[in-house]
């Protein structure tokens, strides 16, 4: 870390920082979005059928902004011989795009 001289700052170098700050948080948000179950291909969140797929999708709120999720497309497909529902949505707030990963359950056979 650079040591900045004393003094104030001027404002344009305020804005420009708080700027990074917020860039930097909303990286971290999305990493911590990608680690919680659902987040990623390789991180599926079970489900018993592909009702259940719209219905937690668009009840866990936008990672970054708490905002609600709007469904856009309700997508399958198979990623490593592995069936996977993809939700992908839109925050009503801020706009995001965000994709979620469910598995759907195989009844195993007896
Ligand atoms: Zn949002």
């Amino acid at each position: 870390m650079k040591r900045v001289a004393a003094g104030k700052p001027p404002p344009r170098a305020t804005r420009r920082k708080r700027g990074r700050a917020h860039a930097k948080l909303v990286r971290d948000l999305e990493r911590l979005a990608r680690l919680r179950p659902g987040g990623a291909p390789d991180r599926p969140l079970d489900v018993d059928s592909p009702a259940q797929v719209e219905v937690i999708a668009t009840t866990s709120p936008c990672p970054l902004c708490e905002g609600t999720l709007r469904l856009v497309e309700h997508a399958a497909d198979t990623l490593d011989g592995v069936r996977l529902r993809l939700a992908r949505l839109v925050c009503t707030a801020c706009g995001t795009a965000r994709t979620r990963y469910f598995r759907l359950a195989t009844p195993l056979p007896h």
